[in-house]
């Protein structure tokens, strides 16, 4: 992981565009490999929990139901393929190539990881072409439309949550899960090292990324939170009570 900011090149020669979204047969396929690959991932993860815990004989999908497959596949929807497709979109509209491109190592380590319960490893990234290097602006707001991304889905998740307990409705303990995955998957790429978005966010403006970060982290912790009330008091709001006294 050297040079983290050089990653993104592609050694695709870039192709000038005038700010157009498009796309290729390649990066559909990529990015739709990465996607399945990280939905089963989560499967395992929310599923599997049992598996190497010693409870008897249950097997790898014993926890298995539709229910944890709908709520991986949307966490691996919101919480990665949105946050790629806001860099490319930036990215393009800004008139350069950008493109999803898998990474089949980090794609197989995340697979292992599953299996022991860690969502480990990376599934690729959204190279870009064209944008020089010294363009801290252009690379700062590329990079920041991913975090950006999924605070946006981690607050509609928390908002719908807690109104889904409002209504008594089942659904309340999942929304709240997925506001919770995405506000982390936001804080995490903010991590400003490495080939993580936040360093190039930081490179832009410290103002900006640390206004980014502690907005996607109190996203986190308040889903968080709430998980955690709604599943030892049966309520998301208990410690918000506790607070308020
Ligand atoms: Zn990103």
């Amino acid at each position: 992981m050297s040079g983290g900011i050089q990653y993104y090149y592609s050694t695709v020669a870039p192709r000038p565009r005038s700010g157009k979204v498009t796309t290729s047969a390649r990066e559909v396929t990529q990015i739709g490999i990465a996607y399945a690959v990280l939905t089963f991932d989560l499967v395992l993860i929310f599923a599997g929990g049992t598996f190497l815990s010693g409870a008897p004989a249950t097997g790898l999908f014993q926890g298995f139901t539709v229910g944890w497959a709908a709520l991986a596949a949307t966490a691996a929807f919101t919480g990665f393929v949105a946050h790629e497709l806001a860099h490319k979109i930036v990215a393009e509209r800004r008139g350069y190539w950008a493109e999803f491109r898998m990474w089949p190592s980090g794609l197989l380590l995340s697979l292992l990881m599953s299996f022991i319960g860690f969502l480990w490893g990376a599934p690729g990234a959204t190279m870009v072409g064209g944008m020089p290097e010294t363009n801290r602006a252009d690379w700062g707001r590329t990079s920041v439309a991913g975090p950006l991304t999924n605070v946006a889905f981690g607050l509609a998740f928390l908002g719908a949550g807690l109104a889904a307990f409002r209504l008594a409705s089942s659904l309340a303990l999942p929304l709240l899960y997925l506001g919770w995955i995405n506000g982390w998957f936001g804080t995490f790429n903010l991590i400003p090292v490495g080939p993580l978005d936040g360093r190039k966010v930081v490179r832009w403006s410290v103002g900006l990324w640390a206004a980014a970060i502690v907005f996607t982290g109190a996203v986190t912790v308040v889903s968080l939170l709430a998980v955690f009330s709604f599943e030892t008091f049966g309520t998301p709001f208990h410690y918000f009570a506790l607070a308020g006294r």
